[in-house]
């Protein structure tokens, strides 16, 4: 089986940021034609300058928490590429907060609409036209912390979490109709999220540096290498599975 993606479309949500902009850009070099969805129209712009990519690449602006944004965009994916291959459902947000007991209920809810609920919603939005032209492949992004804790991190911890389970749960209904659905675990990477915590945690990115093994904070081309192989014909057999891309994170 290839791992070429020619004649594969895909979405990327949270496109414009570190992993969803290398994604589109990988997704692209092998051969897929990639819509990149984002909240923020500027940093989708950026990312097709990134690619420059010509017809190949385009821009939907588009909300993860929102239903009709999401079945807009899968429309638009589909009006101007013909279909859905692969759907990397992948953005999210970060808050690092106080001890549980802290956390505001509107904080907890905001990270979970977003990184737990807006995978339901974009799953919600893309199966119906995955089932209509008879498969797909969608890479739901999870995160180390969706297997292990970190302190300070409760509502992203149980967000990805949840992500692990929708995966398991979606993978369980569809894969028989031709949808396999995977989840990609990052380590930590090396992308704006983690600046932004650096700035207001200093030091926060060389404590978790002696959380990975490998001895350097991931890029977001690992990640996307691994998206473009679970989105490829060359995963056939992969599916309600989770892929640790994190320098050996799991493993202490
Ligand atoms: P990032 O902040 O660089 O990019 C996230 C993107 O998502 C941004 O462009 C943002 O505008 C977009 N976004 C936010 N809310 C949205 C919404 N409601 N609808 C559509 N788009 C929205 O972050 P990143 O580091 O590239 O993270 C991407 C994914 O990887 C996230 O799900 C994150 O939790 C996960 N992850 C990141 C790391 C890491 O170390 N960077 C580790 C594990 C998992």
């Amino acid at each position: 089986m290839s791992n070429s993606l020619d004649g594969k479309v895909a979405l990327v949500t949270g496109g414009g940021g570190g992993i969803g902009r290398e994604t589109a850009k990988v997704l692209v070099d092998h051969g897929a034609r990639v819509v990149v969805a984002d909240l923020s129209e500027d940093a989708g712009n950026g990312t097709l300058e990134y690619i420059d990519g010509g017809d190949a690449v385009a821009f939907v602006r588009a909300d993860v928490t929102d239903l009709a944004s999401m079945q807009h965009l899968v429309q638009a994916a589909v009006d101007r590429y013909g279909r859905l291959d692969i759907a990397h459902n992948n953005a999210g947000i970060e808050v690092t907060g106080p001890d549980l007991a802290d956390v505001t209920v509107e904080q907890f809810d905001k990270v979970i609409a977003v990184n737990l609920t807006g995978v339901f919603i974009s799953m919600k939005a893309e199966i119906p036209q995955m089932l209509a032209q008879g498969g797909g492949s969608i890479i739901n992004t999870a995160s180390s912390l969706g297997q292990a804790a970190l302190a300070h991190q409760s509502a992203y911890v149980t967000s990805k979490h949840g992500v692990i389970g929708l995966t398991r749960a979606a993978a369980v209904e569809y894969s028989d109709k031709g949808i396999r659905v995977n989840a990609v675990l990052p380590g930590v990477i090396q992308t704006p999220m983690i600046d932004a915590l650096e700035e207001t945690y200093p030091g926060f990115k060389d404590a978790l540096l002696t959380k990975h093994p490998i001895g350097r904070l991931g890029t977001p081309h690992d990640i996307a290498e691994m998206v473009a192989w679970l989105g490829s014909d060359a995963a056939a057999f992969a599916t309600g599975s989770q892929f640790a891309v994190d320098g050996g994170y799991l493993a202490i």
